[in-house]
Formats: structure tokens, sequence, C-alpha cells
């Protein structure tokens, strides 16, 4: 038998009596247990990446869960294939987090390391291979064996090859260890299904050769040498003026761009002839995004209350893990952040702080860098899977021991955190919807503290209910700052009632007077405006104004929103896409218009209205693109642009000082939304897309528009009532059942068959009402929506309650019922999806 590197090994390998658990990025419900060989035996461990075969056909990564000698009972154990590193890639505190994570969320850890690794440390028959740019087989200290020589004669004609190509190209079938020596060398990259590929910026450089960095001496010799060779010793000096010779003989072996010596026109022959001789040596670096900027020096001083907080966070995180920061908009949380970040640095500890998605691009990143530089790592989700990679080896190597990431940066290897950091902790985008895990970032990230003992703090200007909740109970501590940094002052507030206006004849494109002039107010001023609402496209939907026809999404139960940007309709859910039809296709009319209020239509409303203001507008439709966000927000920054309209990615952490007033377009839209978090979030994206305003120091102005102004909540707002705001609605979700009082879970059924989606729901609704714990259920019903994508939609709603282990049995049982379900002959082809803290 021939193994992965073509050498022949004994048959005996069969038999080590080792065998390891292997968790592979499939969704089954179980580790798989495969046979360690004799030649590997004793270089596996946990952690470790191994090649194994799944099924007939799939060749997969999967990570070394368990290794023991108990051979499986249900089926032959199959021998690993391949082993991938000589170290592990994944650590025992992270093995644990995905098996806690598996557990509490109801998915598979295969689910888990599917979310947790990046793609690019996935090998498996879909992959693809690239030659590492920055490779160059003259300079390479490794040498390539035959094979790996052709296949790389191979990939230079080529921008990628798949695995099968590498087959073909070989003609042996095992090409894992011969991609992973190529992977070692240096010499290619391996990614899947990337549509954007790796462009790493590579340098050029030149530094003085080891023999002579070192040795002082050694290096007077050359110069003697050199002294009736002028242009050689020219360019040796200007090497020398710009890379000072340091006691450290570490440091003397730093580099400079080789195109410094092009620059200053010395002789590149005469440079070549330097490297030839070994006294200079010409290397290739990438450029890494994580290592342009240095930090800059310039000191910023706490203020009194700002120190105040850090010392009250210091001593109350003496005897509690978590802690709330409560600080309103403009408080100033950022700065706080930064010495807490710094001391645990210094502590040795690692940091992780955890950014909303879109708060990724903004003011706090820049700040951050400016004090960290280099050492700060950046996780972002739009990144391409190399650059994941390159973070993931930063933090694994220890090079980076502070990361600000989204909500998968809790994936990374870090293995002694000392502080979490959750900022805007009331964002709902921490919760991940799809696909499994179906985790809240927020609260695995203080189970992920938890795990390495290290302490979590949860900052805000509107907690969410769960963490005021738990810092009221005195389960996490609480420290809150009520005051802006420095001048600043919390904005003004202002009603606009729609409906009187409208009545008045004042109400113009949807704008009421007092908006209207306001707007116009800061234009004259040259201040800017942010206009708010979570709606895009350009109206919810086309009507027919005769018949009252609604075009809806061939696969899903919702109307399709209107873009008018390119007369299309389009469903938010699935991306089906159709041309608006000229004429009502259900009584011919032509009187189709366009009802509601998306951002693209205030936009063209604004254009209307100030003809001579810039606008500009931020929803998902305008920030695809990978840096579409952040050059929307340097326009904007720059002044290039009066008003910004946009969804509920304005409302965050955007730090404009020029920007007075905030207009809400339709509050009530927010507010009256079928879903018990509807007040909450009301209250959060409300207060907070006002915190934008009059953030330096002239006072900023918010203008909400409403129909029904005399709501206690607009009041509580205006005052920054948090806390009877809060008593007001819990009593609500005490009376209602609701979380935090209790445990929610939503089990979803979906199949394409509506009766048989209907009856796997009704069995196993059924089936879950016997499950002794104390529990309220509602449904199976509908879902909100009935159909997405061609599938009908069920769903169950069961509050547990959260004292003892109700929940944890509840979601034992649950797992088991549904493999018995899916085990059913009728049922096999329906899909059972858990969501636990559904959102
Ligand atoms: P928050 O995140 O609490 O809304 P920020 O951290 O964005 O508030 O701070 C608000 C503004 O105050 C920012 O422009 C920030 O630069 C400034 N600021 C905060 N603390 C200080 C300080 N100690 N010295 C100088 N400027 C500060
Ligand atoms: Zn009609
Ligand atoms: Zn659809």
């Amino acid at each position: 038998m021939e193994n992965l590197f073509g050498e022949i090994i004994d048959q005996e390998t069969e038999s080590t009596g080792f065998f390891a658990d292997v968790i592979i990025p499939v969704p089954i419900p179980k580790l798989f247990t495969y046979k360690i060989p004799r030649n590997l035996k004793d270089e596996i461990g946990i952690g470790f990446r191994v090649i194994v075969q799944f099924g007939q056909k799939k060749i997969l990564t999967g990570i070394i869960g368990k290794v023991h000698q108990k051979p499986p009972v249900a089926y032959d154990a199959k021998p690993i294939l391949d082993l991938l590193d000589n170290h592990a890639t994944v650590n025992p505190l992270q093995i644990r987090f995905w098996a806690w994570m598996a557990e509490y969320y109801c998915c598979n850890i295969g689910e888990v390391m599917n979310a947790a690794l990046p793609s690019g440390l996935k090998l498996s028959s879909e992959s693809k291979i690239q030659l590492n740019p920055t490779y160059d087989s003259d300079t390479s200290p490794y040498p390539l064996d035959d094979r790996e020589d052709i296949l790389l004669q191979a990939l230079a004609n080529k921008s990628e090859m798949t695995y099968d190509d590498c087959v073909s190209v070989l003609g042996i079938k095992s090409i894992h260890g011969i991609i992973k020596s190529l992977v070692i060398k240096e010499a290619i990259l391996v990614f899947e299904q990337v549509k954007e590929k790796y462009s790493p910026k590579v340098e050029t450089r030149i530094r003085l050769s080891k023999e002579y960095a070192s040795d002082k001496k050694a290096l007077e010799g050359v110069f003697q040498e050199l002294s009736n060779k002028a242009k050689q010793e020219e360019i040796l000096l200007k090497y020398l003026q710009e890379v000072p010779v340091y006691k450290n003989p570490d440091l003397n072996t730093k580099g400079i761009e080789k195109s410094v010596f092009t620059d200053a026109n010395l002789s590149a022959s005469s440079l070549k002839t330097l490297i030839k001789n070994g006294i200079l040596e010409e290397y290739k670096l990438i450029i890494s995004r994580f290592e342009k900027e240095e930090p800059s020096e310039e000191e910023i001083i706490l203020s009194e209350l700002q120190l105040d907080a850090v010392a009250q966070i210091k001593t109350q995180l003496e005897d509690k893990n978590t802690l709330l920061l409560h600080g309103i908009t403009g408080s100033g949380k950022t700065e706080i952040y930064i010495t807490l970040i710094k001391e645990a640095l210094a502590g040795g500890s690692q940091v992780l702080l955890l950014l909303p998605e879109i708060a990724l691009t903004t003011h706090m990143v820049g700040r951050l860098r400016q004090v960290f530089g280099s050492d700060m790592g950046v996780f972002h989700s739009k990144y391409s899977d190399n650059e994941r990679v390159e973070v993931w080896n930063g933090v694994l190597s220890g090079k980076l021991s502070f990361v600000v990431g989204v909500r998968s940066s809790l994936f990374l290897p870090f293995d002694s955190l000392g502080l979490v950091i959750v900022d805007e902790e009331h964002e709902s985008s921490f919760k991940q919807y799809e696909p499994a895990p179906r985790f809240q970032a927020r609260d695995s990230a203080i189970m992920l503290a938890w795990l390495h003992q290290a302490k979590t703090i949860l900052g805000s200007a509107t907690p969410s209910f769960e963490s005021f909740y738990n810092a009221r109970t005195g389960k996490y501590g609480y420290v809150s700052l009520g005051k802006r940094y420095g001048e600043a002052q919390l904005p003004e507030y202002h009603l606009a009632d729609i409906l009187v206006d409208k009545k008045k004849n004042l109400l113009k494109l949807d704008f009421t007077r007092l908006l209207r002039e306001s707007i116009q107010e800061a234009l004259k001023n040259q201040e800017q405006v942010l206009i708010f609402q979570n709606r895009r496209g350009y109206a919810p939907y086309i009507s027919c104004e005769d018949c009252g026809w609604i075009p809806e999404c061939e696969h899903c139960d919702v109307s399709l929103t209107y873009h008018q940007f390119n007369e299309e309709m389009r469903c938010h859910y699935c991306g089906f896409k159709e041309k608006v039809p000229s004429t009502c296709p259900a009584c011919g009319s032509n009187k189709l218009s366009a009802v509601g209020l998306g951002t693209e239509r205030i936009e063209e409303s604004i254009s209307l209205l100030f003809p001579e203001a810039r606008v500009a507008r931020m929803d998902l439709d305008t920030t695809r693109s990978k840096y579409g966000y952040q050059r929307l927000l340097e326009e904007f920054g720059s002044g290039n642009v009066d008003i910004l309209v946009g969804t509920q990615m304005i409302t965050k952490g955007l730090d404009f000082g020029k920007v007075t007033v905030v207009g809400v377009m339709d509050a009530d839209r927010i507010l009256f939304f079928p879903d018990f978090r509807a007040g909450e979030r009301a209250f959060q994206q409300i207060t907070q897309v006002a915190g934008r305003a009059g953030r330096r120091d002239k006072k900023g102005k918010v203008i909400i528009q409403t129909r029904k102004p005399d709501q206690q909540i607009f009041h509580q707002i205006i005052q920054g009532d948090y806390k009877n705001f809060y008593i007001q609605e819990m009593g609500d979700r005490q009376r209602f059942f609701y979380p935090p009082f209790v445990k929610i879970i939503k089990v979803t059924t979906r199949h394409k068959d509506y009766k048989v989606a209907e009856r796997a729901a009704r069995s196993l609704h059924n089936l879950m009402g016997d499950i002794p714990v104390k529990k309220i259920m509602l449904g199976p019903e509908k879902g909100l929506i009935g159909k997405i994508k061609n599938q009908f939609i069920f769903e169950s709603i069961i509050k547990i309650d959260k004292a003892g282990n109700a929940q944890a049995q509840f979601k034992q049982d649950l797992q088991s019922l549904i493999n018995e379900m899916v085990a059913h002959k009728d049922f096999r082809s329906v899909r059972f999806v858990v969501d636990v803290d559904p959102y």
C-alpha cells in the first residue's frame, strides 16, 4: 500500500490500536472514529489537522478531538490519510468552546468547526491551489522534488488548479502529501471557492547578511576590501545610513526597500555584486495590511469621569466576571477601552474586542490603530479567506495579541485571553441567523472569556434588556457614564406629527415642515444631516390603484420591494427579481403606484426638496462592495456630502463633528413591529441615531416624525430615561413570559410540500410537549413569512423555565426527537432548525 507521499508502508499500519475521534466540517451529530496509522502515531495530538475520507468520495480536513484505544462498534474505522501540520491548529480551549457552542445552540460540532476555521485551513477535494505570488524558486531555501516540480510547472501556466487537475497532472491519486509539502515550502496557496484571490503587496528588500550583521569586525573588513570599489561602497554606506548598526545583532538584519537604492541612483549591477558575494541579501516581504501603521505618539488624557469609570471597572471586576459599561453616546467609551486594553496587554494577556459588523470601519478602529499600530489585528467579515488565515496565523504565532473583529473572531486561536470587550452589546447583528451555529456572539463571548478565566466588558449607550437585567440583579458589575466627553451636549429632541402636517398640507414628499426647516437651516450653516429610515429600496411595494393587486415573490410569501433605480422589484428574502410590469396583470389597469417609504425614495425626495444639497445613501444596496461602506463614510467625513440617508447602518458609532440634524423619517414603523423586542429596539435605534448629532461644540437637533406623538416611549427617549422605560417593559415581559424571565427556543420546520411541512411540525410539536420540563408551548404556526425559497415554514415557540437545568434537558431531548423524526420515512427530507435565544 502506498501512502500519500508515495512511500510504501507495511500492512501493520492497520493495527496500531490507536484511534482518533475526528471533528469534520459536516452536519452530522457525532464524531467519527478513524484509525491512526503507525507512521503518524507519535506525531498526532488533539487539535491537529488531518485528512480523512468521509463517505464514498469526500476527502475532508478534520480536527483531532480525542485520541483513544476504543475501536468503534457500529462500523469499521477507516485510517487517517494524512497529517497536515506538525503542530496543533486548534487548541484545547477552542475545542471546549466549540463543544459548548454545539450543545448550547443545538447544532453539531462539525458545523461549529466549519464556521470557525477559515476555509483556507480546510483542504478538501473542492479546494484549489494557486502559485504563491511571493515564491521565487531561485531564492527559496527549499529544494523541490520531481513531482513538486511538475506540479509547479503546470501551475505556472494557470491562475489556479483544482485538486482533480493536480491528480490528472501527476497521474497519482494521493496528492495531499505533495500539496502539503508545497504549502510548507511556501510555493503555493490553497483556497476554497474564493471569488477574490489573494494579492498581497510584496516588497523586495535588502538586508545585511547574517554573517556581517552580527560581526562588526567582519563588516569593517568588507569596507577595507571595497576601498577601491566606490560604487559598492556607496551602496553599503547608504544601507548603513538607513539602518544604523544596533547593539542587538538581531536588529542588524533589518532590511530596507530595494527601491531605496534605485531611487538614489545607485548602481544596480554593484548591488547585484554585493548580493552575489553574500554581503547583502535580497528577500521578499509580504506587506500585510496589519503592518502599515506605527502607533502615533499623541497622548490622550482621560477626563476625571473617565478615570473614575476605569477605577470602578477595575474594582468591580475583582469579584465579577462580567461588567456592563452603560455610557451615553459620546461619553468617550473608546478611550476607556484603550486604557483597559493596554493594561491587559502589558500583563501578557490577549484581548478581543467585538464590534458589530458595520462599526468596524468607523472612527473607533482608526483610533485603535493609532494607539496599537501593527499589534492589532482586524477581522472583518468582508475579508477574503486568505486575509482571515493571515489574522488566524498572527494570533497563533503570538504576533497579534489584540484583535478587533466581528462575531466570528470569537473563533480565533486565542490561548490566553485576559479581556473580552463587546461594544454596542445591544446590537442584534451579534446574533447569527444562518447557517448553524446560530449563536449570539455577545453571550458566546462571555462563555469564551469564562473558559479563559478572562473578564468581559459589555459596552453600550442603550444596553440590551438582558444585560441590564443581569446588571440590576447583581450578576454583572455596572458602571455608568452619564455625561458626554468635553463640552458636547446631548441633542434636543422634537416630535413632528405627520398627520397634523398632512391635514394642514404641510407634508411635502413625506417631510414635515419642522424637518424641512431644520435641514434647510443646517444646509445654510454648512452643517450635515442624517436621515434614518429602516427600509431599503424605493418603496415597500407596488400596488394597483384600481384593484389593489400587489406583486409577490414566486418563491416566498412576501411582497416584492420596488427598487426604482433599475425599475425592478426584488425579494429581500431570496433575491428573486422582476421588472415592473407596465399594466396590472390582474385587471389591466395602468395605475400602478409605489406605496410606502424606502431609502431610495427618500433620497429622491431630498433631491427634489433641496436641489442644491449633495445627497448620498447608505444601505445594503450601496455598500455591497468590500470598501463601499468605508468609501461612503469618507465622502461624508470629508464634507463632500451634505445629507446622508440610510438604514440602521447610519445609527452605529459614527462620530462626525458637523452633523447637527438627525431626522427619523417614520418612528412608527420601528415601534409597531410584531416582536416582543420592538419597543426595546425602537428605544435603542432612535437613541443611537440621535446620538450622532451635535457631538462637538454645537448642540444637535433630532426630529422624530410620527403619527402618534403622545406615546410614552418618545418622552422616555427624549429624557434619556432608559431605566423607567426598562422597568415598564420588563413588567410586560414578566407577565407574558418573555426573556429574560424565560428561555426561548424556536423550532422551525421546512418542506417544499405544505402538507408534509405541517404534519411534521405537528408531530414534533406533540412529541416536544411530552418532554418533562416546565414550559409554555406556542404553535406550530405558519411562520411570519409562510414560505421562503419555495419551502413552507412552520414554527413552534417554546418558553422554558430558567431555573435549574430545564433548558439543558429540553435541548437534549429535543435533539433525539429530531433524530427520530428524520429517521422516519415520511419526514426524511424535512428540515428542522432549532434556534436557541432567537431574535
Ligand atoms: P462613545 O463611544 O462613548 O459614543 P467616543 O469614544 O466616540 O464616545 O467619544 C466621543 C468623542 O469624544 C470622540 O470624538 C473622542 O475622540 C472624544 N474623546 C473621548 N475621550 C476623550 C479624551 N479623554 N480626550 C480627548 N478626546 C476624547
Ligand atoms: Zn389591478
Ligand atoms: Zn423570494
